[in-house]
């Protein structure tokens, strides 16, 4: 009585939640996160619990090795559900089928050569199999594809533990009253059974939400992505910057930063002789050659037109020096190959230099210093790197300084 309670109400459970993920993947136009398959696996685990009760005990019938089909395709079908979450463009209908089919017929096969017991053994057996492979994959998973989400992975990896481990225990069982007893220890009652849908039924309480919440966390992490990202370049925004900065600046052993405004020079032209789109290419090309330049942990950014940032941490003036040096060197040499110019494009940057600043507050101090730097840059002939004065005492030699001539040539 206690065990058909619990199955009705896991029953209650799978179903519901199907509903719920199949509801959740309709408002996720495109990309659905593999909601809709895991709405497939909770619908195909309802219904294999349905027929279930519907069985009342162990037997040989139809409803029985739809019953095992049912069941052993849902893992397969969370498991897709998964990597496509992970953005793995996996297929679904076809391996459904193919484990479907091939399942059908072994539990057949086994039936007739092996008895009764040995077809729940298999489900089982089975069941425990694709659980360790789910715990395996959410393992890699942490190392890999999903380090976001570690406390979300370990948490998961328990869970499905435990139901790879009652279903190995639920195999030893089987195997050890003999393949060719009596189906006993199936009993819906029994303690086993009991302690195993009792567990069953936590699982389908506790999973649906979890993976609800991972959906959410993903939205929202995107939702801040765009936020913080210039959509043409996907270098970061003027908010994405002042974010990261701040979080850098909240750690305890930050070093002073540097940042350089880097510009564009005469890009108008481009634009005027080649086009805005050309223009466009122009900049993205800019963007890649700034990410390949900068250090690891450096911040990039588009703050506006044919304006870029770049925000050097955790270094020295000396390696700052280097920096932009090397971005100005990149970009003067790497010509830009368009589709729609008869001639690859060749372009300079000026790039003005802040003095280092220590704290997000300080940052709109440190534009106004760069952006003078970049002023005088541009009235001292272009193509050129340009410190603050150094009567703030923080350029790195006599050569770096405001001179008129292209003083970052003599020191690097
Ligand atoms: P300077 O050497 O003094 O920096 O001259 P400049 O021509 O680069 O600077 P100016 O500020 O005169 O021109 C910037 C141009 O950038 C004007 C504007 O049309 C263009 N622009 C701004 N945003 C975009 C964009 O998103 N795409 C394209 N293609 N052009 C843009
Ligand atoms: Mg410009
Ligand atoms: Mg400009």
């Amino acid at each position: 009585m206690v065990a058909t309670i619990l199955v009705g109400m896991l029953c209650t459970h799978l179903l519901c939640f199907s509903v719920m993920f199949w509801l959740v993947s309709k408002r996720l136009h495109g990309k659905k996160m593999g909601m809709n398959i895991f709405a497939m696996g909770n619908l195909l685990l309802g219904c294999a619990y349905v027929l279930q009760l519907a069985e009342g005990g162990p037997a040989w019938s139809l409803m029985s090795v739809v019953n095992h089909t049912l069941t052993l395709a849902a893992p397969v079908a969370y498991w897709l559900g998964a990597m496509r979450f992970f953005g793995r463009s996996v297929p679904v209908w076809r391996p459904m089928l193919a484990v479907a089919a091939t399942y059908s017929a072994a539990q057949v096969l086994v039936q007739w050569g092996l008895g009764p017991v040995a077809r729940y053994a298999m489900l089982s057996g089975m069941s425990a199999l694709l659980f360790l492979a789910m715990v395996i994959t959410v393992v890699y998973g942490v190392r890999t594809f999903a380090k976001d989400l570690y406390a979300e992975m370990v948490f998961f990896a328990a869970l499905i533990g435990g139901i790879c481990v009652l279903n190995a225990l639920k195999f030893m069982r089987l195997v050890d009253a003999g393949l060719d007893g009596g189906l006993d220890a199936l009993q819906m009652d029994g303690n086993f059974q009991l302690v195993f849908y009792i567990y069953m039924s936590s699982l389908a309480t506790v999973l649906p939400p979890s993976i609800i919440w991972l959906v959410l966390r993903r939205l929202t992490d995107e939702l801040r992505n765009i936020a913080a990202r210039d959509p043409l370049t996907q270098l970061l925004n003027r908010r994405g910057l002042t974010e990261a900065l701040q979080l850098y600046f909240n750690s305890r052993k930050a070093e002073p930063a540097y940042l350089l405004l880097v510009d564009v020079d005469h890009f108008k032209r481009i634009n005027d002789t080649h086009g805005h789109p050309i223009g466009d290419t122009v900049l993205r090309h800019m963007a890649e050659v700034l990410r390949g330049a900068v250090r690891r942990g450096d911040l990039a950014g588009r703050i506006g037109g044919e304006e870029f940032l770049v925000i050097c941490l955790d270094s020295d003036v000396h390696g700052v020096r280097h920096l932009a040096e090397r971005l100005r060197a990149a970009i003067e040499n790497q010509a830009v190959h368009t589709a729609g110019a008869a001639h690859p494009l060749h372009c300079t940057v000026t790039i003005g230099v802040s003095n280092p600043f220590a704290g997000a507050h300080a940052f709109e101090d440190a534009m106004r210093e760069a952006d003078a730097a970049l002023y005088r840059g541009k009235a001292a002939g272009r193509n050129r790197i340009e410190w603050p004065p150094i009567a703030q005492g923080n350029q790195p030699t006599q050569s770096a300084s405001t001179s008129t001539t292209r003083p970052i040539d003599k020191v690097v």
